[in-house]
């Protein structure tokens, strides 16, 4: 378990699950569009935007260490600021540092 002190919070995302709503509505897309329904074509595109944006908007919070990258999910109040690139920078090269990849 994660005995840090330094932590973000960022939106519970799976980045694979995003992509996927976006290559399936473009393939859709791209297939009405193929055929000369363009119109149905934009709308499948955002149609995809804009499930995407509903996706995200709903999505929970999670707070994530900097050093070893371990997810903390459940009810407690998120105090973690937001993703600091630096801090970021500044930690993982430590902790890595401290496990001997580097
Ligand atoms: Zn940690």
């Amino acid at each position: 378990m994660c005995g840090g002190e330094d932590f973000y919070t960022r939106k519970d995302f799976d980045p694979k699950m995003g992509l996927t709503v976006v290559v399936m509505g473009a393939g859709i897309s791209a297939g009405f569009y193929w055929f000369g329904r363009d119109l149905i074509a934009y709308s499948v595109l955002g149609g995809a935007a804009l499930i995407d944006l509903i996706v995200y908007r709903r999505l929970k919070e999670v707070t994530v260490c900097y050093r070893c990258h371990t997810e903390f999910r459940g009810a407690y109040a998120r105090s973690a600021p937001a993703f600091d690139l630096h801090t970021a920078d500044v930690l993982e090269q430590e902790y890595e540092r401290r496990i001997g990849r580097r």
